[in-house]
């Protein structure tokens, strides 16, 4: 990543005032729909001015360089806020007193630049932002969903299927998506006149916003589809499969891609957001790949050794107790742990079959019978 400072032309000091006066002049300069445009001098200005903008974020970035908000990007899920992108561009360019043009920068465009900028990336992780960047410009994508899903130990060591019954925006069957009558046509629509945009008064300044009948695309149908009003999508019910890969931890999250809810006239689906939550088990703690558990021994196994039955998630074993085991001691049975996960979900990647850890306690009786309590006393009486 190049330096900020740099990409803006500005000093170190520069102040606030005239980092904004920069980035209006040379978002003006590269937008990519003015001839001598370029898309990746826009994309590039932006980024800078995103961070050096906000005190805060100007703070890290002086502190710890393009890292920080390199990493910021690479987040995932939130992390990677660009809607913010275009509201500050938004911002930026309504404070202008001078000569920028509005029909110019034709912020019916914003989407598309936008979506030029970020869909090759195959938004997995600019998934959340994207929706909320396209709020204020032609037809919004479809609503990421976000839920929890509760499975049992062995579940999540062996993996599952499940199924998951949802309430969510499908693509309307009548008109497939497409909001139009089955049997009807796209006419112009009248309250732009075919413009996608109208012009409207924002103080002493003149503005054009998204014609809010036709969304930006200048047309609408003749008819709306009797079924979803034009949406494009319906509520319904639908039950989605979801594999669970075997070795999956609690709080991890299954990202399944454009099965949100769906878009608006046919655009792209959000995504689903499966949060699994691992119920505890009684006999079996995992961390990481390793299982926990704990075997009760009798006094005369631990002094003399021997063999017990113990559980593993594999079913039962017989553990070898060496002679002279003490209360606490941990044994550890080899590849008796969680798989490693060969999924290329990414779960576990790289991880090691895990072992499962006995701890062994010792059962220190309270109550005795007689010929117990003679044969410990013969015991004690040789210094034991
Ligand atoms: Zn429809
Ligand atoms: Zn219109």
């Amino acid at each position: 990543m190049a330096d900020y400072y740099k990409i803006l032309g500005i000093k170190k000091d520069a102040s606030g005032q005239e980092i904004k006066n920069v980035f209006r002049r040379l978002a003006h300069k590269y937008h990519p729909d003015k001839a001598g445009g370029n898309a990746e001098r826009f994309k590039e200005v932006n980024e800078a001015y995103q961070t050096l903008s906000d005190p805060e974020k100007r703070a890290m970035y002086d502190q710890y360089g393009p890292a920080f908000s390199q990493a910021q990007a690479k987040g995932g899920v939130g992390g990677f806020d660009n809607f913010r992108d275009w509201a500050t561009y938004a911002e930026a360019m309504k404070g202008q007193k001078t000569n920028i043009d509005f029909e110019d920068i034709g912020f019916g465009d914003l989407g598309n630049i936008f979506s030029d900028f970020f869909s090759a990336g195959g938004g997995s992780a600019f998934g959340r932002g994207f929706g909320q960047s396209r709020a204020n410009s032609r037809v919004q994508r479809g609503e990421d969903i976000e839920i929890q899903m509760a499975i049992d130990f062995q579940e999540a060591v062996f993996g599952a299927e499940k199924e998951i019954k949802l309430e969510r925006y499908v693509k309307c069957k009548r008109c497939e998506g497409e909001g139009i009558e089955p049997d009807s046509n796209l006419i112009i629509c009248q309250t732009c006149q075919g413009q996608g945009q109208i012009a409207r008064a924002l103080g002493p300044f003149q503005t054009t916003t998204i014609c809010p009948e036709c969304h930006g695309e200048g047309k609408i149908p003749e008819k709306k589809c009797k079924k979803c009003q034009g949406q494009g999508r319906e509520k319904s019910f639908s039950n989605i499969k979801l594999k669970i890969p075997a070795g999956i931890n609690h709080g991890q999250t299954i990202r399944l891609s454009e099965q949100g809810g769906a878009g608006q006239s046919g655009t792209r689906s959000g995504d689903l957001y499966v949060t699994i939550l691992v119920r505890p088990d009684p006999k079996f703690k995992r961390q990481g790949n390793n299982i926990f558990s704990e075997e009760e021994i009798s006094i005369s196994q631990a002094v003399l050794g021997g063999e017990v039955e113990v559980e593993t998630i594999y079913g039962p074993v017989k553990l070898k107790i060496p002679s002279g085991t003490s209360d606490g001691q941990e044994i550890r049975l080899k590849g008796k742990g969680v798989s490693k996960v060969s999924s290329n979900i990414g779960f576990n990647r790289g991880g090691q079959k895990g072992n499962q850890i006995i701890r062994i306690r010792i059962n220190i009786p309270r109550h005795l019978n007689k010929k117990q309590k003679k044969l410990l006393q013969e015991l004690e009486e040789q210094g034991l």
